[in-house]
């Protein structure tokens, strides 16, 4: 018997006698649920009959949000974790040797993070997020040098520069390759999750701890580097540092290779610098796991399983439907 694959509170899947959930929605009945790494859009309360499963890491991270996961497990029989490489801590899942899930990746080596790995797999369940062509992220140092050659000339006009991002993931790669900057300002949402990075062995500068209730008036006159997160530069402590300080806001997200990313948020410049694989990264995934059937979820899922059934492989969107092994084996 194959497994079943749904959607519903979250992906289902039931592979044996055994229902597990991954990056659960909401609260049904399983043996596990599978909380692939620590953003708020991933959280989740667990009820008292399923065991968690998840790194340390995220457990960690969930904690120093608020999220208690309660007792959390690395390993259970049947399942194998692996490193996604998209956050600290985020983990790929393979069950029963037959059904691998990505949750959230990112197909390259950045900072402190490794790529995510991969194992041969008879089903793929797999992010989408960037699964269109014009995604293609280029180099990672490439685009640090720019980043570091626009700092140093706002430096050179005495012009602070405020790098912005997801304060869990994206501020650390940011504190992690812009830190040789000084002075050097960790908004406070950002500096929480630089401390759960730091506990687990990761090589952060500690900076000042900047809190916008506390310390908006206490900034030097004259150049610094300050990581905050991803806000409007219309927003109230954003445009009083443009009209005070004269700062210059930079925007790190996949988005930013979409025209006009940047004036939307109000941003000076913005970045294509992405915590998710690329469309060419999402492919060579595919390739990698080589498995008989895909599903696709998030962002371009529709696209990129359109793109996939024209080479070949047996692929549709889990969102909107429910679908099953047995489905595709009627069909094919
Ligand atoms: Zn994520």
């Amino acid at each position: 018997m194959g497994a079943s694959v749904s959607s519903n509170m979250g992906i289902q899947v039931e592979l044996g006698r055994k229902r597990y959930l991954l990056d659960p929605k909401g609260q049904t009945r399983a043996d596990f649920a599978f909380v692939s790494h620590a953003h708020l859009d991933h959280m989740h309360r667990p009820s008292s009959t399923e065991r968690i499963i998840a790194s340390k890491e995220t457990a960690d991270l969930a904690r120093a949000r608020g999220y208690d996961l309660g007792d959390t497990l690395e390993e259970a029989e049947g399942v194998e974790l692996l490193d996604s490489g998209h956050i600290l801590g985020s983990r790929a899942i393979r069950i029963e040797d037959e059904v691998y899930y990505t949750g959230d990746a990112s197909g390259r080596e950045r900072a402190f993070l490794g790529r995510c790995r991969t194992r041969r797999s008879r089903v793929l369940i797999m992010e989408t997020t960037y699964g269109s062509p014009e995604y293609v992220f280029p180099q990672t140092a490439k685009l640090v040098r720019e980043v570091n050659a626009l700092i140093g000339s706002a430096f050179d006009r005495g012009r602070p520069v405020v790098l912005m991002g997801y304060p869990l993931g994206k501020a650390q790669l940011l504190a992690y390759y812009f830190s040789s900057w000084e002075p050097l300002y960790f908004h406070d949402s950002v500096a929480r999750m630089n401390a759960v990075h730091v506990e687990h062995g990761v090589d952060l500068k500690l900076g000042t701890r900047f809190d916008p209730a506390k310390d908006k008036d206490s900034l030097p006159e004259g150049p610094w580097v300050m990581v905050a997160p991803m806000s409007s530069s219309r927003s109230r402590l954003m445009s009083h540092l443009k009209k005070k300080h004269g700062a210059i806001f930079v925007a790190f997200s996949g988005w930013a290779m979409r025209g006009g990313y940047g004036s939307y948020l109000g941003a000076d410049y913005a970045f294509p610098l992405s915590d998710h694989c690329d469309y060419a990264e999402l492919m060579k995934l595919v390739e990698a796991v080589s498995p008989e059937v895909v599903y696709t979820t998030h962002g371009f899922a529709s696209e990129f399983a359109r793109d996939l059934r024209k080479v070949g492989f047996y692929a549709r969107t889990l969102e909107a439907h429910q679908a099953s092994l047995s489905d595709f084996l009627r069909e094919s």
